[in-house]
């Protein structure tokens, strides 16, 4: 055996790694721009302070207050309300989906999205010992349903990812499809990620709504991108309250840190003037995609905080180009396309002056 004794399927492998360079203008991992508010951050320290008080015990590894806080503000943007029993936590949405993939997926069983998708996804698979099955989206990203469906009926898998937003794309999923993918899936668990879930633009319906169909479904939330709290890691689920129980199984004793619970619940009695900030930057992708397009470039459909946008022979000289001008995004996605966060206004105009004189560059 060589040393680290590492399982042999992860021999080789980098780990996940945005790079973290450090330039001026840093639009490349979906962040919110603005930190939170003189009060917010006063209101965090206080229950930070007061949750410290008593760090020689465990923390309440139910965060009742916290499991009831985040239902609240989720009934807020559903027609139906959600309980706190419907609602479970974790560190980050990535862990509760790792959760989710320990809980039902497994050897034996697979799990399967469609690409271009969240490049996390087949690494939770993986180290929840699961095949991973991947399907493709169209052209504009959106899914064919009766494709979808056909590969869910052929392969049945335990546990089906769909990002709505989709990220790297930004492609929101409409309620109906969502219905027909849970149908299919019969026992099979259906996550909707919503990571990007308030930067939907109106009109776009959150798959909450659907909560009350369809037992298998589970929908995926978290305070890293709207609430502009990335550095907590807080994420949460809302799906039947069998579902809530099950992970109970294969969380870590105490897997959340009264820290991280005081900090959250902090944060959430914020949630109005954060959501304000949402709306500005909504406005800003708006205003990005259709400054994007007037480029000559093609940009897709965006219900989230970034803009998919492209294409071009060599998006690497592109990426790197805005780099030497201070300006960091993302080179993910089709080959020839790339993806910028929404930053604030200052850094978007940032933005546009480096791709413009890049562009000029590289003509
Ligand atoms: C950013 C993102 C998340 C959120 O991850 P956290 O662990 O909550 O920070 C989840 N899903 C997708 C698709 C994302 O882009």
């Amino acid at each position: 055996m060589t040393f680290p004794p590492l399982r042999e399927e992860l021999r080789g492998i980098e780990p996940y790694g945005a790079p973290q360079l450090d330039v001026p203008v840093q639009l490349n991992v979906n962040e919110n721009p603005y930190p939170p508010s003189a009060e917010c951050v006063a209101d965090i320290a206080e229950a930070v302070a007061d949750a410290a008080t008593s760090l020689n015990r465990y923390p309440d590894r139910e965060f009742g207050e916290l499991r009831a806080a985040l239902a609240t503000y989720l009934s807020s943007d559903t027609t139906q309300p959600v309980t706190p029993e419907q609602v479970w936590a974790a560190n980050g949405s990535n862990e509760v989906m790792l959760q989710l993939l320990q809980a039902f997926g497994g050897p034996g069983r697979c799990a399967l999205s469609f690409a271009p998708t969240y490049s996390m996804y087949p690494e939770y698979a993986r180290d929840a010992m699961t095949e991973w099955v991947v399907g493709h989206r169209e052209t504009d990203f959106s899914l064919d349903i009766g494709a979808a469906r056909e590969l869910i009926l052929e392969r049945r898998p335990a546990v089906v990812l769909l990002p709505s937003p989709n990220n790297p794309t930004g492609t929101a999923l409409p309620p109906a499809s969502v219905s027909k993918l849970c149908e299919a899936a019969g026992d099979g668990i259906v996550v909707v990620d919503e990571a990007y879930g308030e930067f939907r633009r109106p009109g776009v319906p959150s798959a909450l709504d659907l909560l009350s169909e369809h037992r298998n479904l589970v929908v995926s939330r978290t305070m890293s991108k709207a609430f502009a709290l990335a550095g907590a890691r807080l994420g949460y689920l809302a799906a039947d309250p069998a579902i809530c129980d099950a992970i109970r199984v294969v969380r870590l004793p105490y897997h959340l840190s009264a820290v991280t619970q005081a900090t959250a619940l902090a944060a959430l009695q914020h949630a109005p003037a954060l959501l304000a900030r949402v709306a500005d930057l909504r406005a800003e992708r708006d205003e990005t995609v259709t400054w994007l397009r007037a480029q000559g470039l093609e940009v897709a459909e965006s219900d989230a905080n970034f803009a998919l946008f492209g294409t071009f022979a060599d998006r690497h000289a592109i990426w790197q180009g805005l780099v030497d001008r201070g300006v960091l995004i993302r080179e993910t996605g089709p080959d020839g396309w790339l993806r910028v966060s929404i930053g604030t206004a200052v850094e978007m105009t940032a933005f546009k002056d480096a791709l413009v004189d890049v562009m000029k560059e590289q003509a």
